[in-house]
């Protein structure tokens, strides 16, 4: 029998970098997790040449306390055509334009290495050690955390998308963290519904403190019926529906939509009903009417931990690509 193969995933993030050995066993329908190899490095508030060389120092000094067979990373954020170079990350400037596998990284040097963007690893993940067994299906996979990031899985292989960004207000809209105005993100991401429990709050001359999480306070809400957070919910479902059902009247044969992300994992109790609504309404297909013809379910990997969908992502991206058949 073949040993398991061990790689180093490593997941760099806005405001930290996660890090953690897995095990591959040829054969095992899930990944074997070692939490004990689990490290975490919080970006530090540097110039961004500084901040890389100490991410690089942690990296090595990590890299020197496990015995691995490759190592593999995956960003937040758009990766040259080739996969070698990160290119301009606005969240995460010590990262930008950087080549990995040209760092100096000690033992693992010379050590095969794949990198990847965040969704693609996750989109990677669900494919290879996923519980729908979606090898064979066309499928959304979305996150609508501060953001709205996704991909389209075409019967295993894993198309990097931009969901978020399509516009929802062609003229005059709501900026957008992309620099553009109207896009579906500005309206109906986390990040979105914190502005708008902050401007509920504001308005009843009652602010959320600032160091306070406004979602936290609208799922509180939600879940004792109070009509506002409830109404917001119903809102942001429909929204977030209209921008799956323009993808199912294109994409026709879709078998299912998986999410993932804090906020669609926490709030989609009480958005599922209008998500379903705007579908019914929007889409020509019946098929999709229906929780049978089309399910829409949490990945298998959400945020929860230790089950951090990108870093299981990144190491399925490296088995992918060098791990034994
Ligand atoms: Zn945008």
């Amino acid at each position: 029998m073949e040993r398991a193969q061990r790689v180093l995933a490593v997941d760099v993030g806005g405001t930290k970098v996660d890090a953690m050995v897995f095990a591959g066993d040829p054969g095992t329908p899930r990944p074997t997790l070692l939490p004990e190899t689990r490290q975490t490095f919080e970006t530090p508030d540097q110039p961004p040449a500084q901040a890389l060389g100490e991410f690089q120092a942690w990296l090595r000094d990590v890299a020197s306390q496990w015995e691995v067979d490759g190592w593999a990373m995956a960003v937040a954020g758009p990766l040259a055509e080739d996969h070698r170079q990160i290119l301009t990350s606005p969240n995460i400037p010590f990262i930008s334009h950087a080549r990995p596998e040209e760092w100096d990284l000690g033992l693992l040097a010379n050590r095969p290495f794949a990198l990847a963007n965040d969704l693609e690893a996750a989109a990677a993940g669900e494919v290879r050690w996923g519980r729908y067994g979606i090898a064979d299906e066309y499928v959304i996979l979305d996150t609508i955390s501060t953001g709205w990031g996704g991909a389209f899985i075409n019967r295993g292989e894993v198309w990097p998308g931009e969901p978020g960004h399509n516009p929802y207000v062609p003229v005059d809209g709501l900026p957008c963290g992309c620099g553009r105005f109207g896009c579906y993100e500005a309206y109906f991401s986390g990040s979105a519904a914190a502005r708008r429990v902050r401007e509920h709050f504001l308005a009843r001359g009652a602010p959320v403190p600032e160091d306070e999480d406004p979602n936290r306070r609208l799922a509180d809400a939600a879940q004792a019926g109070e009509l506002w957070a409830l109404a917001l919910l119903h809102e942001f479902g429909a929204g977030i529906g209209l921008g799956w059902a323009e993808s199912l009247n294109r994409l026709s044969r879709l078998h299912r939509i998986l999410y993932m992300g804090g906020f669609a994992v926490a709030m989609m109790p009480f958005m599922e009903p209008a998500i379903r609504a705007s579908i019914r309404a929007r889409s020509r297909f019946p098929r999709h009417w229906t929780a049978e013809g089309l399910p829409i379910q949490p990945a298998t990997y959400t945020q929860a931990e230790p089950f951090n969908p990108t870093l299981i992502g990144a190491a399925a991206v490296w088995m992918d690509r060098f791990g034994n058949p």
